[in-house]
Parts: structure tokens; C-alpha cells; sequence
């Protein structure tokens, strides 16, 4: 079986927010990436908690932190933070085949298919794919491309191999992989807003090296 994961990428330029060594768990991390994640629909029984702990090892492979919050209200959201929308009874005609699409060029949004994980996954493997799964599309959106590599975290299409790999032990980054992270990364501003934005001065982009 060949898995795809999709991105539909698009629009224009924008990243989350980073935050230089500060944040919930975060200490001593080089760079923290505020999350927000919204379930849905009204199964209690998806538990996208273990599937962020999962996302947080792969992506701490990169230095990456997440701070993980939940979205109870758009409100309470915090400006250029990343936002992941767990939905289910995904229409078929829905960007077929794909577990989520990460809106990389936009910078904020992350949908995730749950139906579809559970599907390919089944219950004993379900929560290492939607780690890999919100690790893959994360990563989309610090790095701010829609770029696969040949193997790992970032691959674009993952066999049922990889996923079985993946509950044995998180999948890798390739070196490339990291490189565009920290590259991203490099391009937002300590305060949060990113160095495309207007808001973000040359010289608070400088203290952010
Ligand atoms: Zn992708």
C-alpha cells in the first residue's frame, strides 16, 4: 500500500511563531513553536495527545520545541502561531488520498484527516501516524515550502513498512530536512511576527541569530 501524504500548498508566505528558549517543557531548546490544536467533531475518543508527544521526540530531533495548547476559542489564539484542525467524515472527493495538507506557504493552518489515519493505521499504530502526521505538516510550516525528501518524517509518500517502523521508533529527518528547519526558523522575528512581515524590524531580526 502507498500512502500519501498530501500538502496542498499555495498562497503566499507566513510562518508560526517561534519564540527563542523559553515556553512549557521548552528549557534550554534553541527554538519553541507555539501550537494550537482543535479537534473537530465530538469523538472523545481521538486522543491527539499522544500523537503530539510522538510529533514533539521527531521534531526535537531537529531542536525544534512544541508547545502544544489546545484551541478552545479563535480568540484566545495567539498571533502567528500555528493552527492544526482535527476533523473526521472526510468527503472522498477531498484531496483523495492524502492524511492532511499543510497550508505552507500561508504559514498557520495544518488539517488532518482522522478518519483516514485511523483507517491506515488501525488502533496499534494509529498515534505514531498522527505524530508523524502533525510532524510532517509542521515541518512544512517552519521550513515554509512544500519540499518531500526520499525518506524519513519528510517523505511523501509512506509505505505500510514506514508506518509499522514508525511505532517502533520515530522516523528521522534527513540533513536536508533539518537544514530548511533551521533556516525557516532563521527568518522569524523573537517576538513572533516573521521577517516577511512588516511589523518585524531588520535589526529584531538580527538579535534573533
Ligand atoms: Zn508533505
Amino acid at each position: 500500500m502507498d500512502v500519501k501524504i498530501g500538502v496542498m500548498a499555495a498562497m503566499l508566505a507566513g510562518v508560526g511563531m517561534v519564540t527563542q528558549g523559553k515556553g512549557g517543557g521548552c528549557n534550554g531548546q534553541v527554538s519553541v513553536v507555539t501550537v494550537y490544536v482543535k479537534c473537530g467533531f465530538g469523538d472523545m475518543r481521538v486522543t491527539p495527545k499522544l500523537g503530539e508527544g510522538i510529533a514533539s521526540k521527531i521534531l526535537a530531533q531537529a531542536g525544534v520545541c512544541i508547545q502544544w495548547k489546545p484551541l478552545w476559542r479563535k480568540a484566545d489564539r495567539e498571533e502567528h502561531a500555528i493552527v492544526v484542525e482535527i476533523t473526521s467524515h472526510t468527503p472522498e472527493t477531498l484531496s483523495p488520498g492524502v492524511f492532511a495538507y499543510a497550508r505552507a506557504y500561508e504559514g498557520v493552518h495544518i488539517r488532518i484527516f482522522w478518519d483516514r489515519v485511523q483507517r491506515a493505521a488501525g488502533p496499534g499504530l494509529v498515534h505514531a501516524l498522527l505524530g508523524h502526521v502533525l510532524a510532517h505538516e509542521i515541518t512544512h510550516i517552519v521550513q515554509g515550502i512544500d519540499r518531500h525528501s526520499q525518506e524519513g518524517v519528510m517523505k511523501a509518500h509512506w509505505t505500510t513498512e514506514d508506518i509499522v517502523q514508525m511505532a517502533r521508533q520515530p522516523l528521522p529527518f534527513e540533513q536536508k530536512d533539518v537544514m530548511l528547519i533551521h533556516r525557516g526558523l532563521e527568518r522569524y522575528c523573537p517576538a513572533g511576527a516573521t521577517a516577511r512581515n512588516r511589523e518585524c524590524a531588520p535589526q529584531q531580526l538580527s538579535a534573533a541569530k
